[in-house]
């Protein structure tokens, strides 16, 4: 069986390289072997092979001023420019203006409704805490919207405790130190195998990765060093398990941030967008963030 893993990394940009950008000395080994053997900064040259597909994709879509995660992801996981659906960028939650198209046109609900019969099975790999199950205190995100519009279920502390569910910050640390809840450490190694056994059970899997743009907004204590460290980290357990010809992992991101230190603000850089396995070649057109759900469909429907 043939799967797709999308690792979802929040405000990663493709920028230039310089003393601003982390990306310039800090991407690791994995980012680079992602890359094709070059560094997550412009230039950033195109590769394309039958098991790698890189470039930098736009995720400006067409609007003026600085991309946010409502719009951007909301295109992302539709195929739709909610930016021009909207007027503007808006985040970083989902503008009620796309909560229709969210509602119709996601790509799990895309993935659920190929044909022939079974359709191929979806999962999102995140857990959540028991706070964000507290109705008076959600925050609904894109993702988060969207699979409960297409009925994926979210995972929570159960699932996390029996190694069914990443952490969002890979480790468990932030669900100790800060939420006081009692669940067991666990390495960044052992979080990508637990993604990979999650990947291999689903035809599609989406994981979140979201300290990216935090670390980027500076709203979180952690040095962009530190954090592309752990990253590398991840992605080098992750490219350890993957056999190309049955896995393709798939990144790409919203809009920049990260890449871009010399302040605290989305940019308006191109985004990566990154096929690692079979599905590559399927990908090669995609030019935009509104390219990649119309992909990761005609990629799953040549499985079933
Ligand atoms: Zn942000």
């Amino acid at each position: 069986m043939k799967q797709l893993l999308f690792l979802f990394l929040d405000g990663v940009g493709i920028g230039p390289p310089g003393a601003d950008n982390p990306f310039s000395r800090h991407g690791g080994s994995a980012f680079r072997v992602l890359a094709g053997d070059q560094r997550w900064c412009q230039p950033f040259e195109p590769r394309t092979s039958a098991e790698h597909l890189v470039r930098e994709i736009d995720a400006t879509l067409e609007v003026d001023g600085l991309p946010q995660s409502g719009t951007g992801q909301a295109t992302l996981f539709t195929g739709v420019n909610c930016a021009k659906v909207v007027g503007r960028h808006f985040g970083p939650f989902p503008h009620s203006k796309t909560h229709g198209v969210l509602d119709d046109e996601n790509v799990f609900r895309k993935l659920h409704d190929l044909e022939p019969a079974p359709s191929p099975s979806t999962a999102f790999a995140n857990a959540f805490p028991p706070q964000f199950f507290d109705a008076s205190r959600r925050r609904v995100t894109v993702t988060t919207y969207t699979c409960n519009a297409a009925s994926v279920p979210l995972r929570d502390i159960s699932s996390l405790r029996a190694g069914r569910a990443l952490p969002a910050d890979l480790t468990g640390a932030t669900w100790r130190r800060h939420l006081n809840l009692d669940v067991p450490e666990r390495s960044i190694e052992a979080s990508a195998r637990t993604l990979h056994s999650i990947a291999r059970e689903h035809t599609f899997t989406l994981f979140e990765y979201f300290l990216t743009d935090k670390v980027g907004h500076r709203r979180i204590d952690t040095a962009p060093a530190d954090l592309l460290t752990s990253l590398n980290t991840f992605l080098s357990s992750l490219l350890d398990t993957l056999d190309p010809a049955h896995d393709a992992l798939f990144i790409t991101s919203d809009h920049g941030n990260l890449e871009d230190m010399s302040h605290t603000q989305h940019t308006r850089n191109p985004v990566p967008l990154i096929v690692y396995g079979w599905a590559a070649p399927f990908f090669t057109e995609a030019t935009s963030l509104a390219g990649v759900t119309p992909r990761i469909v005609a990629a799953l429907r040549s499985t079933t």
